[in-house]
């Protein structure tokens, strides 16, 4: 097992070039989130959404602090010590490793995002307890059965896994079957383990979300989906949700004092049986 390794190269399709041209989803997130790792152009998007009246920033934050939360509860209460993090994003405050290590330091965590801008950052989320085990993998989710092949050099898939999507399904359009990347990675997984899922809700302040998402339409890349409750639940099958079930980000399982106006991304965790 190796602490902190990277595997720069490739997995499967190939990805893009770092382009400080054209705008990414990972720098306009990071953007709204507060960060640096970002270029004009996904300045421009991400203010041109702000610029909609839509409380986008708001909502990066709610989806973050979801983030941190589930995996603060699957370490601490149901006991995992090993994540699978798919899409992981640019490192921000309280990444997966962190939250998870501050609690288990022997806890292991495999990263994996197609982004180049993400790769260039990947050593940063590669400083782990030496304890635990920390991986990067190059990759497109929708290679996932060459994901998890992968993975399973760091984590063992005989003991329950944390598959985290945090803010990634959005980004996987329905012609390219997300429902089927979720359930290759839940059939691979044993019983126990959790599945947490955030996603841009489609019918929380809706107009609001329409009107960000014909900029996107405009703007970005690639194809952006935002979907209902009703949707994203059928993300879950197979899985148990756990309480309160598939809720406004903020109001899943939210720290004393926490600010829980409801925002525009739905956030649930499901334990497979
Ligand atoms: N998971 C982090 C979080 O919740 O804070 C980051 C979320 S960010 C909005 C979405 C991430 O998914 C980006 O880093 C992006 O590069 C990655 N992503 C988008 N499409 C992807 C794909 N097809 N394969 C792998 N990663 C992808």
């Amino acid at each position: 097992m190796t602490q902190g390794s990277t595997y720069p190269e490739p997995l499967g399709r190939e990805q893009g070039r770092l382009d400080t041209g054209v705008p990414h989803i990972a720098r306009v997130y990071d953007y709204w989130l507060g960060g640096k790792d970002n270029y004009a152009v996904d300045r421009e998007v991400a203010e041109r959404i702000i610029a909609t009246g839509n409380p986008v920033t708001q909502n990066a934050r709610a989806n973050r602090g979801f983030l941190g939360r589930a995996v603060r509860h699957l370490t601490a209460e149901a006991g995992l010590r090993q994540f699978l993090d798919l899409g992981t994003g640019l490192p921000s405050a309280d990444n997966t490793h962190e939250v998870a290590q501050r609690i288990a330091p022997e806890t292991r965590i495999v990263y994996t995002d197609n982004d180049p801008i993400v790769l260039v950052h990947a050593r940063a989320l590669l400083t782990g307890s030496p304890l635990g085990s920390t991986t990067y993998i190059h990759a497109d989710v929708r290679d996932i059965d060459l994901i998890l092949e992968r993975a399973r050099e760091t984590l063992d898939f005989d003991r329950p896994v944390g598959v985290i999507m945090a803010g990634l399904l959005h980004c996987i359009p329905d012609e390219d079957d997300p429902a089927g990347i979720v359930a290759k990675v839940l059939a691979d997984v044993p019983s126990g383990s959790h599945l947490a899922i955030s996603q841009p809700a489609a019918d929380i302040n809706a107009n609001g979300m329409a009107r960000a998402a014909s900029v996107m339409d405009q703007l970005m890349p690639v194809k952006i989906t935002y979907r209902t409750r009703e949707q994203v639940a059928r993300f879950f099958e197979g899985t148990e949700l756990l309480e309160p079930g598939l809720v406004p980000a903020p109001l899943w399982r939210p720290d004393p004092d926490a600010d829980t106006t409801p925002r525009s991304v739905w956030a649930g965790v499901g334990r497979k049986a």
